[in-house]
Parts: structure tokens; C-alpha cells; sequence
């Protein structure tokens, strides 16, 4: 009757802490992200989208969030983004079974909306855990949001891109989202310079 009642610290429901992802190895991590329900997007989502590619790869592909095709398939950068960054993989004698592609979010936000921080905060940690499995020579950050959260920065990508950053010592190159290449062909010779940067970084790479 509008009276709340009180409940000791000690008795209230216990906030479910989601288990940390520190000495899992590549399958314990992708069944982890399969089953994850620490945001809302668990709840829209029809398949979380771990990544495909070499768990060895040299070079680490870091995109934004599954689309609604990606999301339907379980695999990143299967629609017409995807077929431009095959082609620009190609072109640096890289494929999608060499290299690793990953994204921010291993879910779809409803109507590709842009990730929520709190979105990207609670799925940072599986990233964070892949690059340590993976230890790419090169990381390759695909358009503003991937750019943005890796480097924790809000500068545009136009003044992000076409210099070498550093993740955890691990050098990473900025570049276009195949996306808006689509949209500014005209772009597109930027993102091959970045391309051919970050191939240089990976040969002088040595961990
Ligand atoms: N765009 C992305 O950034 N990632 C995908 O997986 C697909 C499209």
C-alpha cells in the first residue's frame, strides 16, 4: 500500500556479475559471447557474431556491429560492405580466411542504429580478451565507431586515418568503413594508402 519494504542489504537479490573472460581460451570465448546476456541487444539479436577468420591471423579487422544480414548469418561483413573489404583484402594479398574479422558489438543494434557506450562498454572485454588470442601484427580499425572506441578518441576518421596508432603496443592503422566507401568512391585511394601503411607496420612488427 505504497509502503516499500525494506530489505537488508545482505538478503537482497544478488546483481548478476557477468564471468570474466581472463584465461579463456578461443572456444570457451566464443561460447561465452554466444550465450551473452550483458546487454539488451541479447534480447533482438538472432545470432551473435563472433568473428571469422585466422584466430592466428597477422592482421586484426575491427568493424562497428553486425548488420541485419550479418546478424541473420552469424558472420561479419557478408553484405555489399563486405564484398569491398574482400576486394580491398585482396588487393593487399590478404582473404577472410587469412586475416580475423571482428567488430565492437557481436550484436545487431535494432535498425543499425550506432552502438550505445554502454553497449560497447559490456562487449569490450571480448574484444579486449580476441586480441590477446589472436596477437596481430596490424590492427585495422574500419570507420569512426571502430576508430572512436579502440583509440578512445572523437576525432572524425579523416584525421584519424593515414598515421600509425598504438593498442597495447600493437601498432593499428584507421581507414574508411567499406560502407561509406560505397557512398564516396572518390575516397577510396585514401583507404589504400592506409592499406599499404599498414602493411609496412606489419612487416616491421616484431612482438
Ligand atoms: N559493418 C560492420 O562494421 N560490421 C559488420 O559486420 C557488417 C557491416
Amino acid at each position: 500500500m505504497g509502503v516499500d519494504v525494506w530489505v537488508p542489504r545482505d538478503e537482497a537479490e544478488p546483481e548478476e556479475i557477468p564471468a570474466p573472460t581472463g584465461g579463456l581460451d578461443w572456444e570457451e570465448l566464443k561460447s561465452c559471447v554466444a550465450s551473452c546476456t550483458r546487454c539488451e541487444l541479447s534480447e533482438t539479436r538472432t545470432n551473435t557474431v563472433f568473428g571469422v577468420g585466422n584466430a592466428q591471423a597477422d592482421w586484426l579487422i575491427i568493424g562497428e556491429a553486425p548488420g541485419a544480414e550479418e546478424d541473420r548469418r552469424g558472420e561479419p561483413f557478408v553484405g555489399r560492405a563486405g564484398k569491398l573489404l574482400d576486394e580491398m583484402l585482396r588487393a593487399i594479398g590478404q582473404s577472410r580466411e587469412s586475416v580475423f574479422i571482428a567488430n565492437i558489438l557481436k550484436c545487431r543494434p535494432p535498425n543499425n542504429r550506432d552502438p550505445k557506450p554502454s553497449e560497447s562498454a559490456a562487449c569490450r572485454e571480448y574484444l579486449e580478451r580476441q586480441i590477446e588470442l589472436v596477437q596481430p601484427r596490424i590492427i585495422l580499425a574500419v570507420g569512426k565507431i571502430a576508430a572512436q572506441n579502440l583509440l578512445n578518441s572523437s576525432e572524425p576518421v579523416g584525421r584519424m586515418r593515414g598515421r600509425a596508432h598504438d593498442l597495447g603496443g600493437i601498432p593499428l592503422v584507421v581507414t574508411y568503413h567499406p560502407a561509406y566507401l560505397l557512398r564516396s568512391p572518390s575516397q577510396k585511394h585514401k583507404s589504400w594508402s592506409d592499406l599499404c601503411l599498414a602493411t609496412r607496420l606489419a612487416a616491421e612488427y616484431s612482438a
